[in-house]
C-alpha cells in the first residue's frame, strides 16, 4: 500500500476551500464560546489535576491537544495505570506488533488499579498478543488481495471501502486493519488518495464509498472536505459512509467547524465504533448529538470481545445506550482472527447466545446485526439464533423469544 507522509498543516489545493473566512471565524468563535461554558466532568477535572497540572479546560477540550498529549508508550502508559503481570510493562517492552495509543480523554475513562476493567483491556497490551493462535493471520480477511488500487478494498459488487488513513486517535488491541495502521503520524495524504478516487470514477457500479482507515475524522478539516467533494462530485456515487471511533475516544473532535463541513456532503452515514457502555460519557453524547443535529444517520458498530462485552446485560447496557445518544445499533462483530487475537475471541455460540438475549427482550432498534466477516474475504455472513422447530403439516413451528412454540400456516405451494 502506497502511503505518502504528509504533515497536519500540509493544505489541499485552494479550490477545496468551501467555507468563508467568515464562517470559519463565526464558527470557531461559537466553537470557544461552547467550550467556555464546559463544565468539565468531577472526573475529567481531577484526572487533569493529577495528571496535567499545566493543563487548561480549553486544553483539554481541543482535540488537537489531545492528540498530542496521548500515550504512546508502554513508559508513558504506566504514568496513569499500575500495570498488571500480564500488561507489558516498562521493563518487558518489545517491539509492539501493534501500536500503541491512547488519547487523554479515554485514559480518564480507565481504572488505574483494576487491569479486568474491561476498557482498559481493550486498549492496553498483554503479553497474550505475542501468542499466535490456530487460523490467525495479520490480513485475516485478506483486504489486500481485494485491492485493484492502493488505498481501495472492492469486494462487494456496488460499493468499495476506501482506506484514507493508517492513523488512530488510539489504538484497538483486537484492531482488523492492524496490519496497517501506523505506530504514529501516518497520514495518507491527498496525493494519494487520486488513484483509489479515479479507480471510483472509472467505475459506475460503485453507488456507496465507506471511507475508513485508520480512522478518517482524525484528518484535518481541510482533508476532510476535499476528500468529501471531490467524492460527491463523482455523480455515480450516491451515498457516502465513514466509519469512525473518533466519537467514542475523542469527541472533543466534534467541533461545529467539522460538523458544518460533514453536513454539506449528505446523503452521509457515520458508523461509530464502541465497544462498552462505559464510553457513553456526557462528552460522547454531546458528539453524538451534534452529529444527529446535523442530519447524519449514526449507527454503531461493535466488536464482540471475550471478557469485555460478552455479556448479554452488558450489551443490553451498551446497545439501549446508543439508542439514547441517537446511534441505531447496526453490526455486532465476531472478533476476527488477527494475530495475537484468542484472549478476545469467544466462541460464535456466545454472540448467537447475546442476539437472543437482545431480540424480544428489547426494542427492536437496539439489536444489532451478528455478522462473522468470513476470513479470506468472503464478506461479511449474519447470523442468527434458530427461531424454527420445525414443521407440522401445513404448518411451520415457530419459537417466540421466551421459548414458547406458536404455529403458522405455511403453506407451501
Ligand atoms: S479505531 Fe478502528 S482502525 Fe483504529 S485501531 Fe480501533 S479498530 Fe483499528
Amino acid at each position: 500500500m502506497t502511503k505518502v507522509e504528509l504533515s497536519e498543516e500540509e493544505e489541499p489545493p485552494s479550490t477545496t476551500r468551501f467555507i468563508s473566512e467568515e464562517e470559519i471565524l463565526r464558527e470557531y468563535i461559537q466553537d470557544r464560546l461552547d467550550r467556555d461554558k464546559t463544565n468539565l466532568s468531577p472526573r475529567s477535572i481531577e484526572f487533569i489535576q493529577r495528571y496535567f497540572p499545566e493543563a487548561t479546560e480549553k486544553d483539554w477540550t481541543s482535540w488537537r491537544w489531545q492528540l498530542k498529549n496521548s500515550a504512546k508508550t508502554i513508559g508513558e502508559l504506566s504514568r496513569f495505570l499500575n500495570l498488571s503481570d500480564n500488561e507489558i510493562r516498562p521493563a518487558l517492552e518489545i517491539n509492539n506488533t501493534l501500536p500503541i495509543r491512547i488519547t487523554p480523554y479515554y485514559l480518564s475513562l480507565l481504572d488505574r488499579d483494576n487491569a479486568e476493567q474491561p476498557l482498559r483491556k481493550s486498549m492496553v497490551p498483554v503479553i497474550d498478543e505475542f501468542v499466535a493462535g490456530t487460523g490467525e493471520a495479520s490480513d485475516p480477511l485478506s483486504e489486500e488481495h481485494d485491492s485493484p488500487v492502493p488505498n481501495i478494498v472492492h469486494r462487494y459488487p456496488d460499493r468499495v471501502l476506501f482506506l484514507v488513513t493508517g492513523f488512530c486517535s488510539s489504538y484497538c488491541r483486537y484492531c482488523t486493519r492492524s496490519h496497517m495502521v501506523a505506530k504514529d503520524k501516518c497520514h495518507v495524504g491527498i496525493k494519494a488518495w487520486e488513484p483509489a478516487l479515479q479507480y471510483i470514477r472509472q467505475h459506475p457500479e460503485i453507488r456507496d464509498v465507506l471511507v475508513s482507515g485508520g480512522d478518517p475524522l482524525t484528518m484535518p478539516d481541510p482533508h476532510i472536505e476535499y476528500l468529501l467533494s471531490r467524492l460527491r462530485a463523482i455523480e455515480h456515487v450516491e451515498i457516502i459512509r465513514i466509519g469512525t471511533k473518533v466519537p467514542a475516544v475523542l469527541p472533543q473532535r466534534i467541533t461545529r467547524t467539522l460538523v458544518n463541513i460533514l453536513r454539506k456532503f449528505h446523503p452521509l452515514f457515520i458508523s461509530i465504533h464502541f465497544t462498552h457502555p462505559d464510553e457513553l460519557t456526557p462528552e460522547v453524547k454531546e458528539a453524538c448529538e451534534r452529529l444527529a443535529n446535523a442530519g447524519i444517520p449514526l449507527g454503531s458498530q461493535t466488536v464482540l470481545l471475550r471478557g469485555i462485552n460478552d455479556d448479554v446485560a452488558v450489551m443490553k447496557k451498551l446497545m439501549q445506550g446508543l439508542l439514547k445518544f441517537r446511534v441505531r445499533p447496526y453490526y455486532l462483530y465476531q472478533c476476527d482472527p488477527i494475530l495475537g487475537s484468542a484472549h478476545f475471541r469467544t466462541p460464535v455460540e456466545k454472540g448467537l447466545d447475546i442476539i437472543r438475549g437482545l431480540r424480544g427482550h428489547t426494542t427492536g432498534y437496539a439489536v444489532p446485526q451478528y455478522v462473522v466477516d468470513a476470513p479470506g474475504g468472503g464478506g461479511k455472513i449474519p447470523l442468527l439464533p434458530d427461531y424454527t422447530e420445525g414443521r407440522d403439516g401445513d404448518f411451520l413451528l415457530l419459537k417466540n423469544y421466551q421459548g414458547k412454540i406458536f404455529r403458522y400456516p405455511d403453506f407451501t405451494e
